[in-house]
């Protein structure tokens, strides 16, 4: 960073979205009141911000770097969508820390920077200026982090779904019962049962 404000603002994006870890590179004016007034609720993270001399040393210990970028950059990257990239790192967690790459405000990640990176991530944006607030593009990358891990979270509660086999006989049963209750009759049949098995299929049961 250049700006120490944008240090505070990136904090406060952080812990509203959940995240702790914050890792500055050589900021060129160190964390100051003007940081911790705009962190307000995430002075914390301000004041144990780790500083390290280089990108290499600030991501030493994760297993996943995705570098953010708001113009395209060298084709020999994978370029993600900020949804895309939450997936991913809060997968990689899974097994290291995993990290998300910030440039400066002047002129961004350098390519020295870049390589480093497993991936790069782009926030879709006007054609005409894709170029956001550091602290905004913080803002969106943690809130899809935090929402990508609400569904990761998720999912080992959650049962499977049914398959195809299990929804065959519910529709079986719900075929034949219906049939002797009277309710599918010849009048009816031909349109509620393809209407009642797309149901079932859309629910996802
Ligand atoms: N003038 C710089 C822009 C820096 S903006 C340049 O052209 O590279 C500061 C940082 O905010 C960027 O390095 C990146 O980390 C992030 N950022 C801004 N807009 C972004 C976008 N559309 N997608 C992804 N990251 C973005």
């Amino acid at each position: 960073t250049s700006h120490p404000g944008n240090i505070g603002a990136s904090a406060r994006a952080m812990r509203n979205m959940g995240l702790d870890s914050l890792v500055l590179v050589r900021p060129q004016a160190p964390p100051d009141a003007e940081s911790l007034a705009r962190a307000a609720g995430g002075a914390d993270l301000v004041r144990n911000a780790r500083i390290e001399p280089s990108v290499e040393a600030a991501v030493a210990d994760c297993g996943l770097v995705l570098g953010t970028s708001a113009r395209p950059r060298s084709a020999n990257f994978r370029v993600l969508d900020a949804r895309a990239a939450a997936a991913e790192l809060v997968a990689a967690t899974a097994t290291r820390p995993a990290a998300v790459l910030f440039g400066g405000e002047r002129n961004g990640l350098s390519n020295e920077d870049l390589a480093r990176c497993h991936a790069l991530v782009r926030i879709p944006a006007d054609p005409g200026y894709e170029s956001l607030n550091l602290a905004q593009a913080v803002q969106i990358l943690c809130y899809e982090i935090l929402l990508a891990a609400g569904e990761a979270s998720a999912q080992p509660d959650a049962e499977p779904p049914a398959s195809v086999k299990e929804l065959a006989a519910l529709w079986d049963h719900l075929d034949a019962v219906a049939g002797r209750a009277g309710f599918m009759h010849d009048g009816n049949t031909a349109q509620l049962a393809p209407r009642i098995r797309r149901l079932l299929a859309r629910a996802v049961p």
